[in-house]
């Protein structure tokens, strides 16, 4: 439902609301809040309350420092499980220059940018993500560790998994707050989790997972549990991703989907798929943006290391699952939760526009078990590897000009000396593998 400014007002005096969150996230999709009272509602929806950028990673130097947050009615959530009396909302916002333009560095811009150009083509993407996490307990100092719920469970006498009740509360939580909850389950590895929400347009799933993941990290605090959405806590077991399964509207229909064509997708999905796997290594710099998404990417955990398609097995980057007619898609496998949604469907978004407007034809479908295949077989089939590493995938970005300028010029410049700085301090750190493999050994 489309909400208007005035509908914010009476909705906030209705349901007792006192405190409005204004929400945003950082170029690295970390969500920052600024806080005020109900009576200043009416001039934060006109645009007129200011905050200070350069407090915020990757946005602005100290002398443009000033920004305005542009409130978007249609966000307006409250949080259930704050009190019903002196209720807490929270509105996502765009952010703002001072003379009035959109600021660059915001990633809901990015966004927003790449859904105008598939717009103007005549396209709506839809976008089904799923993302799974993990739950482990706190210390008694309340840190985080990687020990699991499950084990805690083995040891106990009762069958009651703390886990799986947290997990049922987020549900409730995400319900009351306008998500439509497809399903929940546990994950493959002790104490992973998935819950999926109902598809939508682009920029509507990037303000709900940046707002899942939150809801998840409170609920989970609330059952005294950790959550988090690294994208591989723990060596030896799965990692978490967060496949994003996309898909194109044009005039209610869906384009990817047409019954006369070779396993019923039409040109345009094919394009698609040949436009993702073109730009796929970039792409991997912003879906997997941490040094540690690189230890998920590896074979034997269901997450992709090559880059294929595939509509039978798990293994390739691209999977198309059976489902035709108006549910046709593509799942995109290589993300991991650690990206920042609006980049990612916007860098996603990009790739596939431009297989559409080059025609470019992805290699033929890969159905077997990719881990299995030799090296030569892979080349005979064209098949490359995703980057190994946060740096060979910042490589591959600062030579692809698709995916640079899907994400803009002042964002690519903060992504690029901000992720430099991550690798270098990553890769000058003496490691405890490093340690126990060498340290008595020369
Ligand atoms: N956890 C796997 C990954 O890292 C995915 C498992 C699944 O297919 O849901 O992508
Ligand atoms: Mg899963
Ligand atoms: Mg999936």
């Amino acid at each position: 439902a489309q909400l208007s400014n005035d509908d914010v007002r009476s909705l906030a005096r209705d349901l007792g609301v006192k405190f409005i969150r204004l929400q945003f996230t950082d170029i690295f999709g970390v969500l920052k809040n600024v806080s005020i009272t109900v009576e200043q509602l009416d001039k934060a929806l006109d645009g007129e309350l200011m905050f200070d950028g350069s407090s915020i990673e990757g946005f602005v130097r100290i002398e443009e420092s000033d920004m305005y947050l542009r409130p978007d009615p249609n966000t307006f959530a409250v949080f259930p499980w704050r009190p019903r009396d002196g209720a807490v909302a929270r509105l996502i916002c765009d952010i703002y220059n001072p003379d009035g333009t959109p600021f660059a560095g915001d990633p809901r811009f990015v966004l927003r940018k790449a859904v105008a150009e598939a717009a103007e083509m005549g396209y709506t993407m839809n976008v089904g993500p799923e993302a799974e996490f993990f739950l482990f307990h706190v210390d008694n100092d309340g840190r985080p560790t990687t020990i699991t719920q499950d084990r805690a469970g083995y040891f106990d006498l009762t069958p009651v998994d703390l886990g799986e009740n947290a997990r049922r509360d987020m549900v409730l939580t995400l319900d009351q707050m306008g998500f439509e909850i497809e399903a929940s389950h546990h994950e493959v590895a002790p104490g992973q989790h998935e819950i999926d929400f109902k598809y939508s347009d682009a920029l509507d799933i990037a303000d709900k997972v940046v707002t899942f993941k939150f809801v998840v990290r409170t609920i989970a605090q609330r059952h005294g549990l950790h959550a988090t959405f690294m994208p591989k806590p723990v060596f030896g077991i799965a990692g978490s991703g967060m496949h994003l399964n996309q898909s194109l509207m044009k005039n209610g229909e869906n384009a990817f989907f047409d019954p006369g064509a070779d396993m019923q997708l039409s040109d345009i999905a094919m394009y698609y798929i040949g436009g993702l796997m073109k730009h796929a290594k970039a792409v991997s710099a912003i879906t997997n943006p941490t040094v540690n998404s690189y230890k998920r990417l590896v074979s034997g955990y269901e997450a992709p290391v090559y880059i294929a398609w595939s509509s039978r097995n798990r293994s390739p980057l691209i999977r198309v699952p059976a489902k035709r007619g108006m549910s046709t898609r593509i799942e995109l496998r290589s993300p991991d939760p650690s990206c920042n949604p609006y980049l990612a469907l916007a860098v996603s978004l990009k790739s596939g526009l431009d297989g559409i407007k080059n025609q470019i034809r992805p290699p033929r479908s890969c159905d077997r078990n990719i881990y299995e295949m030799t090296p030569e077989e892979r080349d005979a089939e064209g098949i490359g590897n995703l980057p190994t590493s946060l740096e060979e995938a910042m490589r591959e970005l600062n030579r692809d000009e698709v995916v640079k300028e899907a994400l803009g010029s002042h964002v690519h410049r903060r992504f690029t000396e901000a992720k430099e700085i991550e690798w270098h301090r990553y890769s000058t750190q003496v490691h405890p593998w490093e340690i126990e493999e060498y340290l008595s050994k020369y």
